[in-house]
């Protein structure tokens, strides 16, 4: 993997496979994809279960090779790759050709994540393309009708060794202006030098090009990336608590409405009906079912003060979730997320075998798996 690119086929063909099997596996959830793969890829304190996906693996892997490339450049590798493959310029502008190994074809397709990852640190400015290259932490803007600079260097005054703010003034917005402006200067005479931008020493990780690589493939897809920062510290505090990770998963999937309640069974045209079966009144939603519904009241009127006076809810699952974060120690929030899960088997064994559990027993049956735990 760190050597050859993987078909994306093969790749996607893996990833369904684990897809499969984590779905197939619920004891109640049947087939159903309740999450795009994307979403069981995203790290977990962004609200994902931080799966890998072998695609973004890969070319994390095949980009460490292209990145020894780039900054070994005394190196024997580098010196038979550039006479054989790269011999007038750099590897990053080297051409695919028709007639190149499955070694090199595969590290040149890293070059985009590589590309998206790395930054020059100025020094004599000579070989860094000023609208191509990334050497500034913003994204450029230019000025309309200003004049055309093609290197970095043609914005530095020589004499001074400092900037030369009438040129940038003249080609580049105020914004852009600013920052290049506020930017320090090295030493002139020294070379150019790449720095990984993804880590805080500058040099490339596999780890860290990979959440690169994931989180250009969700920018691709416009994912779910605004709402995973918001619900990030949520996220956190749930996958450390000291609970079952059985529990944390069914907490991750009841947050993402992603367990088979009328509702989203309706929602995917499997049912007519998405009244509750209990209470056959409102429709079953996660929270109507783990909150409102008479028999998840009645369990949580046994619990701690908290839960026993929470208000009456309409709202997400997750909404539900977060406010209760904001309220809730520790211990309680532990104490929560087993009783809901109590509940959650109740419904299941009265639906599916007609088993009626008294809130008693659902609470001492959540409560033992946490003392147990
Ligand atoms: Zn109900």
């Amino acid at each position: 993997m760190s050597c050859f690119k993987l078909p994306k086929s093969f790749c996607d063909e893996v990833n369904a496979m684990i897809a499969k099997f984590w779905w197939g596996s619920s004891s109640s959830g049947g087939k159903i994809h309740w999450k795009h793969w994307q979403k069981l890829c995203t790290p977990k304190e962004e609200g994902g279960i931080g799966f890998r996906d072998f695609h973004a693996f890969n070319l994390a892997l095949l980009g460490k090779q292209g990145w020894r490339l780039i900054k070994n450049t005394h190196s024997l590798l580098y010196r038979v790759c550039k006479a054989r493959y790269f011999p007038k310029c750099s590897f990053m502008e080297s051409k695919i050709g028709t007639n190149l190994s499955l070694i090199w074809r595969s590290i040149l397709m890293a070059r985009d994540t590589l590309h998206e990852g790395m930054i020059w640190k100025i020094g004599d400015g000579r070989t860094i393309k000023i609208w191509e290259d990334k050497w500034l932490q913003c994204i450029l803007g230019r000025k309309p009708n200003g004049p055309i600079v093609k290197f970095v260097r043609k914005l530095i005054d020589e004499d001074r060794s400092w900037w030369n703010e009438s040129i940038i003034n003249e080609a580049f917005d105020a914004e852009t202006a600013r920052v290049i402006k506020q930017m320090m200067l090295g030493n002139l005479n020294s070379p150019n030098r790449v720095r990984w931008n993804e880590t805080s020493t500058g040099e490339y990780s596999v780890s860290s090009a990979y959440a690169l690589e994931i989180r250009r493939q969700k920018a691709k897809a416009e994912g779910e990336a605004s709402d995973a920062k918001v619900s990030k510290g949520m996220w956190r505090r749930i996958w450390k608590l000291k609970i079952p990770s059985k529990v944390r998963h069914f907490l991750w999937r009841a947050c993402n409405e992603a367990l088979p309640t009328r509702q989203n069974l309706q929602r995917r045209k499997i049912l007519e009906d998405p009244r509750c079966r209990i209470c056959e009144g409102e429709a079953e939603t996660t929270t109507h079912i783990l909150w409102d519904c008479l028999m998840a009241s009645s369990v949580w009127s046994l619990s701690c003060a908290k839960l026993h006076k929470r208000p009456v809810s309409i709202e997400e699952f997750q909404r539900v979730t977060k406010s209760l974060m904001e309220v809730l120690s520790r211990e309680e929030l532990e104490e929560w997320a087993v009783l809901s899960w109590s509940i959650w088997n109740a419904r299941n064994s009265f639906i599916h075998n007609g088993t009626q559990v008294c809130p008693p027993a659902i609470f001492d049956k959540g409560m033992s798996l946490l003392h147990e735990f």
